[in-house]
């Protein structure tokens, strides 16, 4: 190579090649973030090193479109499902990160890409924070720019994301328009105190007040309701099932595991539950490898995507319910005791398996089926 030629930021190299290197490491930092409640610095900073918080971004911007390439999807399923097995906090942040650039990408957010892509090679995640509590986020127009006032809720990465995409309404209850705050202006507040969540600690999920923030007009994107707009916002849901299908996986083959070291493999009530929970992890990997290529598939009516995603989340549900109580049958009272990892992978995918409009999406999926129905 010579001197005139740009040094590729992300070499050809494959996202699941790379993650495979340093997820080993990810799974033994986890016990220590889950003992210590704090934010993953050491493991966002290998997924920085291995080129993957540039990933999602344009290959103008020194990515590979990870997340917004249809012929990407496959590739991006198996890193948030690797991420996922080493550690779900982990996961759910990056996940994040995928969808605060996807969503730039998909509205031509030049300026926002620009400024994603200076934090990831700053090492630095974005997120995507939209749960509010009643009085949620407010812009209005202040000189050339807006100013934002009110509140975010479960923000994950809160205190360490400098440039989260957050919604924000403005009239009340009017539909949002989507923007990247510069967290270090006047105004913010993180408070972290209300995070003593049984599970994915590491996620740090504060609140974040904003009072009268500043935010530059080239901040700010989209029309006002693009947020929620049909397919991607429902759909896009496929990512968080690929990072818990990885906490599934990890979870048969700890308790695998824990049958074998005990002898209790020869126990034939033991075997079955085992049997069952392997089978149903099974059944969510197929679940979840389908709810993706329906999600991306560009030639498929918006409503026959979402509505496909929304039935994969609700069974999803089921079959990670059932196989973390037979877990728990199984494994016995070392399944609720740290340090035994069983018990922290149980405890935070009990956790992250509280997502928005569950019950609204099965009912969409019902209505769905029922309108295709009808004579
Ligand atoms: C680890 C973790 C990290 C998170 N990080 C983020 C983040 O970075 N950004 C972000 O925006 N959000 C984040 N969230 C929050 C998430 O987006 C949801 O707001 C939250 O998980 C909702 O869970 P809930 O159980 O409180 O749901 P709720 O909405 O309170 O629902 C509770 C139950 O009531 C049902 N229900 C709700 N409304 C109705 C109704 N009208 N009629 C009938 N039933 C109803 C639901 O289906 C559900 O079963 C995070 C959540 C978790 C667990």
């Amino acid at each position: 190579m010579t001197n005139s030629q740009p040094v590729p930021l992300v070499p050809a190299m494959d996202p699941v090649a790379r993650l495979s290197r340093c997820a080993d490491a990810i799974w033994r930092l986890d016990e220590a973030c889950d003992a210590g409640g704090g934010f993953p610095h050491d493991s966002i900073a290998l997924l920085a090193g291995a080129g993957l918080l540039l990933a999602p971004l344009p290959p103008a911007l020194g990515g590979m479109s990870l997340g917004s390439d249809p012929a990407s999807m496959a590739a991006l399923c198996a890193v948030l499902t690797m991420l996922g097995s080493s550690s779900q906090s982990v996961g759910r942040l990056y996940e994040g990160h995928v969808n605060a650039i996807v969503l730039a990408t998909r509205h031509g957010a030049d300026k926002v890409l620009a400024t994603l892509a200076t934090e990831a090679r700053a090492g630095r995640l974005s997120g995507v924070w939209n749960a509010e509590p009643k009085d949620g986020l407010m812009l209005t127009r202040a000189g050339g720019g807006w100013r934002l006032d009110g509140e975010k809720i479960f923000c994950s990465g809160a205190g360490a994301i400098r440039r989260p995409l957050v919604t924000a309404a403005l009239t009340a209850d009017g539909p949002p328009l989507m923007l990247v705050p510069d967290l270090t202006n006047r105004g913010v507040v993180v408070d972290l105190s209300g995070w003593r969540a049984a599970g994915m600690h590491g996620s740090v999920s504060g609140r974040v007040r904003f009072d009268g923030v500043a935010v530059a007009a080239a901040d700010v994107f989209g029309d006002p309701g693009d947020y929620y707009a049909s397919p991607g916002f429902a759909a896009g849901a496929w990512r968080v099932l690929a990072v818990q299908l990885g906490a599934v996986q990890r979870i048969i083959a700890l308790h695998g595991q824990f049958l074998r070291s005990t002898g209790r493999e020869r126990e034939p009530v033991l075997r079955g539950r085992f049997g069952d929970a392997a089978a149903d992890a099974e059944l969510a990997r197929l679940l979840v490898t389908a709810a993706a290529a329906r999600a991306e598939d560009r030639s498929a009516a918006a409503a026959d995507a979402e509505n496909y995603v929304n039935m994969a989340r609700t069974a999803f549900e089921r079959l990670a319910l059932a196989i973390i109580a037979a877990t728990r049958r199984n494994v016995g009272l070392s399944s609720f005791l740290a340090p035994n990892p069983i018990d922290r992978v149980l405890r935070d995918l009990e956790t992250y398996l509280r997502q928005p409009f569950i019950d609204a999406s099965r009912d969409s999926f019902a209505r769905h089926v029922l309108a295709g129905t009808a004579a």
